[in-house]
């Protein structure tokens, strides 16, 4: 007989081809079928407990099955599932737009949605070039898109247009739209860093400009020849999650922003995966004290509960494309699923135990005492740049081998789902987490360390 397990994972692969996964390495690494799930753990079908120590992909903020969440969905269930967003609207979304926009920078104050990231980025990618052919007088010249080396905006063609994570672009390179980037600073590797070395990084180790005065010289350079042809600068701020967690300074992102609004140069924040709390503020770009044209939101947003994505951006740009419709002014862009209500009703769920939990004031005291724990992980030989930004944690296993399988199946063994990204090993739980978990979940990141 075979187990639970082992039976679900072969009828899986008779028909599922997962996302982001070369199928041949299931035939060493079996498909984890999972069964339910509640707070931080996730149970598979013969019982076995794994904390879910990447939030099922930076969406979970608040567990699985949360009880206010799931409260929400069912009453929202009984009311209405969901009606078109063109001509139409519902109770859900107008309530979550105004909320989102009270805990923004007043200047944002139009929200746009669709249902995933991807889609989120195109919508600002598509709104900043709309804009300028909508305003300027003479013909648009402004074609192209400016980003940062070792970016992620996700996988639709323009989304992949202005990353520069080559495992995911090369391939298609010669279907994308034209993008220039400009490199991000690597305190690691600066030798103004050296001071470094031994400490955790962390967004308030990095203010000094030494740090990134190269980067801001090489933006300038590239501003200088093709300023007047870029519509918008796209940007994740503090943290560049999937490029390996990479944190760089806030610094770099007020500077290198106030460069590019100098040449009319919109500039896009990509907060979808560190939106809502993961850097430590609600929004990172509370931070770096920059108000973005268009901030591009979605994971976190239904704490994992449903696909939504929304593009929050600013009266100016909304009346661009405000006119009589002869004028073919209007942004006509749409997804069958935007804007629906159970998922507006997820994202009020999550607003509110941001609220009634003061979960930013209670992260705060939770990173400290988990990044004291991960600081531990320093000492061991194979690991490097030990850094961690609000509720992400994560270090570099200097390895010439591919270490993500070996980490991942160790990890299952040990109760723990973890996700290498390349040989960066990450911790990126939920917000429910307690200190004592944490501090589990380091010991044995330890351990497998240890047979690295
Ligand atoms: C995940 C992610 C995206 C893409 O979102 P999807 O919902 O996966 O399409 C875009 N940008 C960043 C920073 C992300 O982390």
């Amino acid at each position: 007989m075979l187990d639970s397990n082992t039976a679900m994972a072969a009828q899986d692969l008779a028909h599922i081809w997962h996302p982001c996964t070369q199928m041949k390495d299931h035939e060493q690494l079996p498909i984890v079928p999972i069964k339910r799930g509640e707070g931080i753990y996730v149970y598979d079908m013969n019982g076995h407990k794994y904390i879910d120590c990447i939030s099922s992909w930076w969406v979970n903020l608040f567990g699985h099955c949360n009880p206010t969440i799931n409260a929400a969905l069912e009453s929202q269930l009984k009311e209405l599932e969901h009606i078109l967003l063109a001509g139409f609207t519902h109770q859900p979304i107008i309530k979550l737009s105004r909320r989102l926009c009270e805990l923004l920078p007043p200047q944002l104050n139009k929200c746009f949605y669709a249902d995933n990231g991807s889609s989120a980025i195109e919508v600002a990618l598509k709104m900043s070039f709309h804009y300028h052919y909508n305003t300027a007088s003479h013909l648009q010249k402004r074609t192209k898109f400016l980003s940062l080396t070792n970016a992620y905006h996700g996988e639709t063609l323009g989304a992949l247009s202005i990353g520069d994570l080559g495992l995911y672009k090369q391939t298609y390179m010669p279907l994308l739209l034209e993008n220039i980037t400009t490199p991000v600073p690597y305190v690691q590797s600066n030798k103004a860093a050296q001071d470094l070395k031994d400490t955790i990084i962390e967004p308030a180790n990095l203010q000094e400009s030494a740090y990134y005065e190269a980067e801001l010289n090489a933006l300038g350079a590239i501003l200088t020849r093709y300023g007047e042809e870029i519509c918008a600068f796209v940007l994740e701020p503090l943290v560049q999650c999937a490029g390996s967690m990479h944190i760089y300074p806030k610094g770099f992102v007020q500077k290198a922003c106030a460069m590019c609004a100098e040449y009319g140069i919109h500039i896009i924040f990509d907060e979808i995966a560190v939106g809502f709390g993961r850097t430590g503020s609600m929004f990172a770009l509370e931070q770096c004290g920059v108000v973005p044209d268009f901030l591009c939101l979605s994971k976190g947003i239904t704490g994992g509960y449903m696909p939504l994505s929304v593009v929050v951006t600013s009266d100016v740009i909304y009346e661009a494309f405000y006119a009589p419709y002869e004028e073919h002014k209007a942004f006509l862009h749409s997804h069958s699923y935007t804007g629906n209500p159970l998922a507006c009703s997820a994202a009020n769920a999550v607003l509110d135990i941001f609220e009634q939990e003061h979960i930013i004031k209670r992260n705060a005291t939770l990173s400290q005492a988990i990044a004291t724990h991960w600081h531990t992980l320093q000492t061991h030989p194979k690991v490097e740049n030990l850094r961690y930004c609000g509720m992400i944690f994560a270090l570099d296993v200097r390895s010439t081998k591919r270490i993500a399988p070996f980490v991942m199946t160790q990890g299952l063994q040990r109760g723990i789902l973890l996700r290498p990204l390349g040989n960066t090993i990450y911790f990126m739980p939920p917000y429910i987490i307690t200190e004592e978990e944490a501090k589990y979940v380091v010991e044995q990141i330890g351990k497998i360390l240890e047979m690295l």
